[in-house]
């Protein structure tokens, strides 16, 4: 039986659509996969070289029901501080089985997460400010094209010896209507709230907003190289917050007790806050963009393209030369 040819965009569609043209997917057998990377919630990343250049990748199985959204949005972005999908392809071990789908992307030599946990590790004030840098720059294009990642921390972004930082794993990206369009469909504006990982997620998430933008908190984690806000339930998540950065007010948070996570939970304990105390050591521009970032309002929080006005990206020392950075082979990854 002769297989029905595959459907594909005209190439002036794909141009109009994403900017460029795709050449087309691979086979599986122009790649030689040598060890696995990481493992995620739903399938496994390998690192793997493509045999006809030698170039290293990272090959992602991705699950159709998952990434059917995170996948054409992950296409459409083109930008340097957001990771490049090269190449795709798809196997089918045997007539019955699903596909599984590829995708393949430029090999990195660390997740942000794992250079933190290594502690033969140490960043440099100025490399932190040059990854913050690259993080917000990605973050403010995302936004700029209304689309959320959703799933910001530090190991979806990947980081190479070169000093370049990579947002990656796009699996619960979705793009949000800025609000200015009242024709369209309410429906659409409203994301499921269980997303992104408990320790990075912002307040108004966990008290069931359906409309957000939130920042992550990578930047204070850079600094003391475990996550800084680790609650185990969502109420010990909100808790955790409230005691670092303060239990929101009406002064504070105008109506956020109408947000619907809050039925039922009548009282939170009165906490002051105490952002700036805690990070007081890193210095004032630091401590400042910190506060700035971890506030709670989300209409008071300051948005990417602000952050990197910030005096912190302008004052000395500035964001590292990626020529000056310490190599950093010597731990590679396993
Ligand atoms: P998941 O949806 O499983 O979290 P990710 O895309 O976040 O998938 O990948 C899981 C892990 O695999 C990452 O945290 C990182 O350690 C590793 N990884 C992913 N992409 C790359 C890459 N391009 N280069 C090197 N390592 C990668
Ligand atoms: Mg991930």
């Amino acid at each position: 039986m002769r297989r029905p040819p595959t459907l594909r965009r005209p190439e002036h569609e794909e141009e109009k659509a994403y900017g460029r043209i795709f050449k087309g997917c691979g086979s599986k057998h122009d790649y030689q996969v040598t060890t696995k990377l990481g493992e995620g919630t739903f399938g496994e990343v390998h690192k793997a070289v493509h045999m006809r250049t030698g170039r290293h990748v990272a090959l992602k199985r991705i699950l159709m029901h998952n990434e059917k959204e995170g996948m054409p949005i992950l296409k459409a972005l083109n930008h340097p501080c957001i990771v490049n999908i090269v190449d795709m392809f798809v196997v089918r071990s045997s007539a019955t089985d699903p596909l599984s789908v590829y995708m393949v992307f430029p090999y990195m030599d660390h997740d942000l997460a794992g250079l933190l946990e290594n502690e033969r590790v140490r960043l440099q004030p100025s490399q932190i400010k040059l990854y913050m840098k690259q993080l917000l720059e990605g973050t403010e294009y995302m936004h700029r094209n209304h689309i959320l990642h959703r799933d910001m921390k530090a190991a979806n972004l990947l980081i190479s010896n070169q000093g370049t930082l990579l947002i990656a794993d796009f699996g619960l990206a979705r793009a949000f209507d800025s609000g200015d369009n009242p024709n369209r469909r309410d429906k659409e504006r409203k994301y499921t709230n269980c997303v992104v990982t408990r320790w990075y997620r912002p307040p108004e998430l966990l008290l069931g907003a359906r409309q957000y933008g939130g920042e992550g908190c990578v930047l204070g984690e850079m600094f003391v190289r475990r996550p800084i806000l680790q609650g185990n339930t969502d109420l010990d998540q909100l808790e955790k917050i409230w005691n670092l950065c303060g239990t929101p007010n009406q002064h504070s948070w105008p109506n956020h007790e109408l947000l619907p996570g809050c039925e039922g939970v009548t009282r939170f304990k009165t906490y002051p806050r105490k952002v700036r105390p805690t990070y007081e050591s890193f210095g004032e521009d630091t401590c400042d963009l910190l506060d700035r970032l971890l506030t709670c309002n989300p209409r008071e929080r300051i948005t990417a393209s602000q952050a990197l006005d910030h005096d912190y990206f302008w004052t000395d020392p500035l964001p590292a030369d990626p020529k000056s950075l310490p190599q950093v082979r010597l731990f590679s990854r396993i």
